[in-house]
């Protein structure tokens, strides 16, 4: 069977900067599933799954623009201390969960100055190019469940609240 979409395809994979130096991987741990067509992957990503069978292993290069965006200055941002107020220890490095103008984000802490904080918007990968060394494990179709929900059950079933 075929990727095309709304399959349900499970796949190992690991990501890489364009140096190669690992960024992440399932291959030590469980695979990752989704639906093809669901906007599930990254879109450079999804755009190469299709045709591809079980068994087939790929490399795959994704630009910034396709992956994960380019960085944006104006998401990096000068805030009070004051304005995560509640949260004991912050430090540099520490991922939050900020209010913004656009819904809730998460952001990074880049620095520390006396009451002032700079936080980072922009997605850790943003402005990296990819590249994804890829493993199709399983390929089959989406149920109707699935499809409506847009996301894979597992055995379990659902497992989200609807
Ligand atoms: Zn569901």
């Amino acid at each position: 069977m075929k990727i095309a979409n709304n399959k349900v395809v499970v796949m190992h994979y690991a990501v890489m900067d364009s140096e190669e130096n690992l960024i992440d991987s399932s291959y030590d741990h469980q695979p990752l599933s989704f639906i093809q067509g669901s906007g599930f992957l990254i879109p450079g990503l999804e755009s190469e799954m299709v045709d591809k069978e079980v068994g087939d292993k790929f490399i795959v290069d994704v630009d910034a623009e396709n992956a994960y965006g380019q960085r944006h200055d104006g998401y990096v941002q000068t805030v009070s201390k004051s304005f995560f107020e509640g949260i004991d220890e912050l430090d540099v490095g520490m991922q939050l969960r900020a209010q913004t103008d656009d819904g809730e984000q998460t952001v990074i802490v880049i620095g520390m100055e006396d009451d002032e904080i700079t936080v980072d918007g922009n997605h850790p990968l943003a402005g990296i190019d990819l590249k994804f060394d890829v493993e199709i494990l399983e390929v089959r179709d989406a149920t109707e469940d699935e499809i409506s929900h847009g996301h894979v059950h597992t055995e379990g079933g659902c497992g989200h609240e609807h």
